[in-house]
């Protein structure tokens, strides 16, 4: 059991730190052991090395160090896409050649087309512009979205590129470009994950769990058959009547794996990988249900600590109000305009800077439920918009789509 049981180990270490590197800033598990321990690897551990290095070489290594970190953490570069592709296709290596000789013409087939869906939807996620905001698109990407007057206000500027901000962009400092609708920069795909090119994350994410899932369990029960000539009496599930022993039936397995280690090591990759890829591919897929992207969750979350401290302060938007085409274009493939602008001021009173948008007087927003998001139409026209270049909201709809659902957040 000893190759086996490195590998088995090296591939949690490693998922365990994969996951608490991409969760452990998530708002949502704020206040939770995942969070500690991402500020022990990512913050504290760091600074520890930091002091200790000053101490003893004058931070001779920890500036190469960082000069390293900084070239991998914040310029692209594909180093994770071809380790990514590295596993995958050492994993199709072992797994394909040893599965064959025991799978139906079928099965082939669709191992075969489960194989190569997520190479095929890796290449579309890294390849297609993701929706670089440059002078030439920046008209396109101004008529997208409206702005909503509260996470994204018109007339801003982007430092770097120095073109107006769409609504839904931002900046992405490892592409040093601008991104309409803006998830996050992925390194898996050495891109951003944005406008362009959503849908083929998705369906990188959806392909690779399926994948893992079907060939974890399909090569379960390949091996799980083998053993069946061998011990007639042993079950592939968890049982008690080989020898009466549980003991006895994990090590019947555990010699399963063993006697063929290229089916076993990569049947025992897909399957402990499987949970990880489902985890990404459904917390993106709630993304989509909920109209938010991963850049816009942590803006609502930094709104919403405005609202609970009392910084936050909403009044009304006219429906006729005259707007700066100039920095605000009309948006008409959205089905919804803010009928509110929200606004956070630094010293907590209302805001008095004359000429502001909206009428009426200001009030405190005090809580999020209180405040639409104008993104969110509903999961399946988000699903839509997600898909469908340029999307019609409504079509083939007797009442508008702004009827239909205006949902609070
Ligand atoms: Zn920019
Ligand atoms: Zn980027």
């Amino acid at each position: 059991m000893g190759t086996l049981a490195t590998i088995l180990t090296l591939i949690l270490i490693f998922s365990f730190f994969v996951f608490v590197t991409f969760f452990g800033r998530l708002p949502a598990l704020k206040n939770t052991p995942v969070a500690s321990l991402y500020r022990l690897l990512w913050v504290h551990l760091p600074k520890k090395i930091y002091s200790l290095d000053t101490r003893f070489t004058g931070g001779r290594f920890t500036s190469s160090i960082s000069r390293f970190g900084n070239h991998m953490l914040y310029d692209r570069h594909p180093t994770v896409v071809i380790i990514f592709l590295v596993i995958m296709l050492a994993g199709y290596t072992l797994y394909l050649p040893a599965i064959f000789p025991q799978i139906s013409l079928l099965t082939k087939a669709t191992c075969c087309v489960l194989a190569s869906l997520p190479l095929i939807f890796l290449y579309l996620s890294c390849a297609v512009d993701p929706g670089y905001v440059t002078p030439e698109t920046l008209s396109y990407h101004m008529t997208l979205y409206p702005y909503d007057y509260a996470l994204f206000h018109p007339g801003a500027e982007c430092r770097t590129c120095k073109l107006p901000k769409p609504p839904r962009s931002k900046h992405c400092s490892i592409c040093k470009r601008c991104v309409a609708k803006s998830d996050h920069h992925c390194v898996f795909i050495n891109s951003c994950v944005g406008y362009g090119n959503h849908r083929w994350f998705l369906l990188l994410l959806f392909s690779t769990a399926a994948m893992t899932s079907f060939g974890g369990i399909l090569g379960l029960s390949v091996l799980g058959h083998d053993l069946q000539r061998k011990y007639p009496a042993f079950t592939l599930l968890p049982s008690r009547s080989v020898s009466n022993s549980y003991t006895r039936w994990a090590s019947i397995w555990g010699f399963g794996l063993h006697s063929n280690i290229p089916l076993g090591s990569s049947t025992l990759l897909a399957l402990l990988t499987s949970p990880l890829v489902w985890g990404l591919f459904f917390y993106t897929l709630y993304q989509v249900y909920t109209g938010v992207t991963t850049n816009e969750s942590q803006k609502w979350t930094e709104l919403k600590e405005d609202m609970e401290d009392g910084y936050a302060w909403t009044r009304s938007l006219p429906m006729n109000r005259t707007r700066d085409l100039k920095i605000e274009p009309r948006c008409e493939r959205w089905p919804v305009q803010p009928e509110r602008v929200i606004v956070a001021t630094v010293d907590g009173l209302a805001p008095k800077r004359p000429g502001m948008v909206g009428e009426g007087e200001w009030v405190r927003v005090r809580a999020l439920r209180e405040v639409e998001n104008l993104y969110d139409m509903g999961f399946w026209d988000n699903l839509g918009d997600v898909f469908v270049q340029d999307y019609a909201f409504g079509e083939g709809l007797d009442e508008p789509v702004a009827e239909k659902r205006r949902k609070k957040r």
